[in-house]
């Protein structure tokens, strides 16, 4: 039961209650952003690749993330398990993460949608650009991430709706609070 998605807007939370539920789960927290930045910073040809699309405040093509985590999902520490964090974000994700799953004969077993306010997410990043100096957290650019996320993504959460998968939990409130309720979701009281 150790397979799991995290879906929600920029800004709801979902990289610092990613590695909290990780950490119950016992399994790796595998954030797409994360090992894009990592990229970037270390220069590699892949961080080269990423860095316009993120700048913009755009997806980085599906070809190049999905092969991205494929190669992450074949490593040994994820074959027990793992949790997503931002990734699916596109339809062509959905079908291939499928795609890799099916072929390593497993499944997954949530996907957690992390909703949250706009206003709220707003002032968060605000916050964090402030905090990281992150270079794709400018106004502008985290108002776009909201519209690619808007159209891109949350269809997503209606695909897995569909599967009868998803579940979803209010972001808003305390850091721990969210983190409970995420793991009464999944079936683990923490
Ligand atoms: P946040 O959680 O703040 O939305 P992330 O750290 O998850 O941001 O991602 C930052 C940027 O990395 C995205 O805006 C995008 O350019 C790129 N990225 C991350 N995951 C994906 C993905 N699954 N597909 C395409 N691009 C991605």
């Amino acid at each position: 039961m150790n397979r799991v998605v995290l879906l929600g807007p920029p800004g709801a939370g979902k990289g610092t209650q990613a590695a909290r539920v990780a950490g119950t789960l016992e399994v790796p927290a595998i954030s797409t952003g994360d090992i894009f930045r990592l990229n970037v910073t270390e220069g590699t040809e892949l961080g080269v690749t990423a860095k316009s699309y993120m700048d913009a405040g755009d997806y980085v093509p599906d070809a190049v993330t999905n092969s991205m985590v494929a190669d992450r999902l074949s490593q040994a520490d994820a074959a027990d398990g793992f949790l997503l964090d931002g990734y699916p974000r596109t339809v062509d994700q959905v079908t291939e993460l499928d795609r890799m799953l099916l072929s390593q004969g497993v499944s997954l077993d949530h996907v957690v949608e992390i909703t949250a306010d706009t206003d709220e997410v707003v002032k968060r990043l605000t916050l964090r650009a402030a905090e990281q100096g992150r270079s794709d957290d400018t106004e502008e650019v985290f108002r776009h991430r909201f519209e690619v996320y808007a159209q891109q993504t949350a269809p997503l959460a209606q695909i897995y709706a569909d599967r009868g998968m998803l579940v979803q939990v209010d972001g808003m409130g305390d850091v721990d609070e969210v983190t409970a309720r995420l793991l009464a979701a999944i079936g683990r009281e923490g």
